[in-house]
């Protein structure tokens, strides 16, 4: 533990500059999200924008016109919580641990041994032989001090060991993992996310939550709006739904349902984004259609028009969807006080060791875990 110990005030010192190759560095200190995920930061950065200038330019008037000030103007200034909270988790280092030069020790275990055969006398040559042997053919990893006492002795889900990263040349603490997407071992790591461009580690995974969630406040007040607009434009919606989808309801209906039960298991593919975009189209192609087709709608203001407010009403919902599951996952998670990693991680462990029986949470620790995750401290970067 003392060597392990040592060896990170030792690295502390070190040039660190490798072990934040993978950002996007601006003035050698702030971070904008990895640099192979810059498309996609500034393609979530579009979609949000878009999504407000919706608001913006066919709900907020039409709101103001019926008399709903307060509502309109708070969702208006609400408006930018995610861009504020998104820039936040993008330009946050999520808590990368420093790239070493700590040979394997494994290897060197054994290349120990190796050297120790060569010094000794001929007669303790077939002792070692032998115990080299049997190093091989057991497998024994015998790695440092602690780590030997820590696989040994404690029955641990692999993510809570203190590990070996080969790329990093580091031993990793517990609950940290190594980013494959941005080769770099980050502190406490959760995922990495694709739509915010960045790992999700201890230092940002706070900041994520906040986005996830004050995106989803926002969603619901607009939905609120939408509903309200469309209250007072058309008494009848459900007369105007039956309109809306009389002709292509069910390949709409069949994708939404689709979209929803398969959101979760495909949160972080690129499938995603594709039934996602589709999901955009249809409904944007199927009303262009249908307010050429009724007479009677083409004469609206452009905000007035119940088909464009319907059309907006589609497109929030589909956000309100998606955040709603993103929201709720991970909310379950930190209700556990555990990452993504951890959670898989021991998920894994209890499926090996059935003879473990998993720890079930009480309703206080609920709370006390969501209480820690609002108020923990978070760490300072090593980017200094
Ligand atoms: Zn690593
Ligand atoms: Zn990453």
């Amino acid at each position: 533990m003392k060597k392990i110990l040592h060896f990170f005030e030792q690295i502390e010192t070190t040039d660190n500059q490798k072990s934040f190759e993978a950002f996007t560095r601006c003035k050698g200190n702030i971070l904008l999200g990895a640099k192979k995920d810059l498309p996609n930061i500034i393609g979530t950065l579009i979609l949000i924008v878009i999504l407000i200038m919706l608001y913006l330019i066919f709900i907020f008037p039409a709101a103001l016109d019926y008399q709903y000030n307060t509502l309109a103007i708070i969702i208006a200034i609400f408006c930018i919580l995610p861009i504020l909270t998104f820039l936040n988790v993008t330009m946050t280092e999520p808590g990368v641990l420093l790239r070493g030069d700590l040979p394997d020790p494994k290897l060197q275990q054994q290349q120990q041994l190796i050297q120790e055969l060569e010094q000794t006398s001929l007669s303790n040559q077939n002792i070692l032989e032998e115990q080299i042997q049997r190093n091989g053919q057991n497998q024994i990893l015998l790695i440092t001090e602690s780590q030997n006492q820590m696989e040994q002795n404690i029955e641990l889900p692999s993510i809570y060991k203190v590990r070996y990263c080969s790329t990093c040349k580091i031993m990793r603490p517990s609950k940290a993992s190594h980013c494959k997407f941005c080769d770099h071992c980050v502190d406490g790591f959760d995922h990495h996310c694709f739509w915010v461009g960045n790992c999700i580690g201890i230092r940002n995974q706070r900041a994520f939550l906040l986005f996830l969630q004050s995106s989803l406040i926002v969603i619901i007040l607009t939905l609120c709006q939408c509903s309200l607009n469309l209250y007072n434009q058309y008494f009848d919606i459900q007369e105007l739904w039956l309109l809306m989808f009389k002709q292509a309801s069910i390949p709409i209906i069949a994708i939404y349902g689709l979209y929803f039960f398969c959101g979760c298991w495909a949160q972080q593919s690129y499938l995603n984004v594709i039934i996602l975009m589709f999901m955009f189209i249809l409904p944007i192609i199927y009303s262009a259609i249908l307010i050429n087709i009724e007479e009677a709608y083409k004469n609206y203001r452009y905000y007035d028009n119940p088909f464009i407010t319907i059309l907006i009403t589609i497109i929030v919902l589909i956000c309100f969807c998606f955040l709603l599951q993103v929201n709720i996952l991970n909310c379950y998670y930190i209700s556990l006080g555990k990452t993504v990693k951890q959670v898989k991680s021991e998920d894994q462990f209890y499926l090996n060791k059935q003879s473990i029986i998993k720890p079930k949470q009480s309703v206080s620790k609920v709370f006390r875990n969501l209480w820690h995750f609002y108020t923990y401290p978070i760490p300072i970067s090593r980017n200094k």
